[in-house]
């Protein structure tokens, strides 16, 4: 079954990790096995044969460039200028993986719909281990620091920016993101109206509460949560509450479903508790997924957003979860949960089409 993942790292993983996601996982692995710069070498579970592996045909694919000030409790680039060189160096790497076929740019209505035809397509072949058609992704921004003003966000359309999610980690240039407190910053405001000018997306993943209430309030166009659990489930500032939850669902938005360990199960300690001890596995997001269609009355409002590639690996997923391609288990997993076909295919592929169908 096509799978559209609603949030993955790819470039920053090619640029900054320098993964060649071209090649094989378990060479990925090798090459790396002996850094110990990130606390995911060796243990990545995303390369493009895994992706087409599990059949993710497309994703939301971002690029990330956080700014910080001398004084900032999280790490980043120290201007906003390197920070938007960061991005288009990433940029870069898309549109060299797009010349050699492997991805594939998704930046209009007509664009995506013929490219989840052709994946379809390829899936109902009766050998679909032939050549499979590139990745479809859709370009999104996480963080705006490296926006250096939001006329910025224009020349980022023009490449083919579709979404953006203000803020991440900490304080940030337009909104600060989990782990900070506050509002919306000025320039925050002034981004939102140039975004809704251009038809560009909002992701409130990573928002701090207030500035997630300022910006759905300023913004009436299409928003998601691309990677982002339940509150009630695990308690932390980086989840959703219900509030919001229902806030997303009113505007027919979707939340994509994070398999980063600590936001699926409570009591997680980052670097000691490990996958196995937790009993943390793929079958716990369904806990998650339950609890969205419960306040949304339905299967509707609730997709994947896996985020596995955002700076951790198996030591910090699902038990269960080699690769990403272990995402095939959900269809099983939720049918024996009590969930029909309809709407397993609307979690696995047909709400994030019909929600991005909708935005573009
Ligand atoms: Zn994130």
């Amino acid at each position: 079954m096509l799978l559209i993942d609603g949030h993955l790292d790819l470039s920053m993983n090619a640029v900054h990790w320098n993964r060649d996601l071209t090649r094989p996982l378990d060479e990925v692995r090798r090459r790396e096995a002996h850094l110990k710069d990130k606390p995911d070498r060796g243990r990545g579970v995303i390369t493009f044969p895994e992706l087409r592996r599990g059949n993710i045909g497309l994703c939301i694919a971002t690029q990330i460039g956080h700014s910080v000030s001398e004084s900032s409790p999280v790490q980043g680039w120290h201007s906003p200028e390197i920070a938007w060189a960061q991005t288009q160096a990433q940029l870069a790497w898309y549109r060299v993986m797009e010349e050699r076929g492997e991805l594939l740019q998704i930046v209009d209505r007509a664009g995506l719909l013929a490219h989840v035809a052709a994946w379809q397509t390829h899936l109902s072949t009766p050998d679909p281990s032939g050549d499979a058609p590139p990745i479809g992704y859709l370009l999104s921004l996480e963080g705006a620091d490296s926006m250096l003003t939001p006329a910025y966000v224009e020349k980022a359309y023009a490449y083919g920016l579709r979404a953006i999610g203000p803020a991440h980690y900490g304080p940030g240039r337009y909104a600060p993101g989990t782990g900070a407190t506050g509002g919306l910053e000025p320039r925050g405001r002034e981004l939102l109206k140039q975004m809704r000018e251009l038809g560009i997306c909002l992701d409130l993943t990573h928002l701090t509460d207030e500035a997630f209430w300022e910006a759905l309030d300023l913004f009436d166009g299409p928003v998601w949560a691309s990677h982002q659990n339940c509150r009630a489930l695990v308690p932390h500032q980086r989840q959703h509450s219900d509030e919001q939850i229902k806030a997303i669902i009113a505007r027919d938005g979707i939340l994509g479903m994070a398999f980063d360990a600590w936001m699926m199960v409570p009591g997680w300690v980052r670097f000691e508790t490990t996958p196995q001890a937790s009993g943390v596995c793929i079958e716990t997001i369904v806990n998650h997924i339950d609890h969205i269609c419960q306040l949304a009355g339905s299967a509707r409002q609730v997709g994947i957003g896996s985020d596995l590639d955002g700076g951790y690996g198996q030591e910090q997923t699902a038990a269960d979860l080699e690769t990403i391609a272990d995402l095939q288990k959900l269809p099983q997993i939720l049918a024996r949960r009590g969930y029909s076909t309809e709407d397993i295919q609307g979690i696995m592929h047909g709400n994030w089409l019909r929600v991005l169908s909708a935005a573009l």
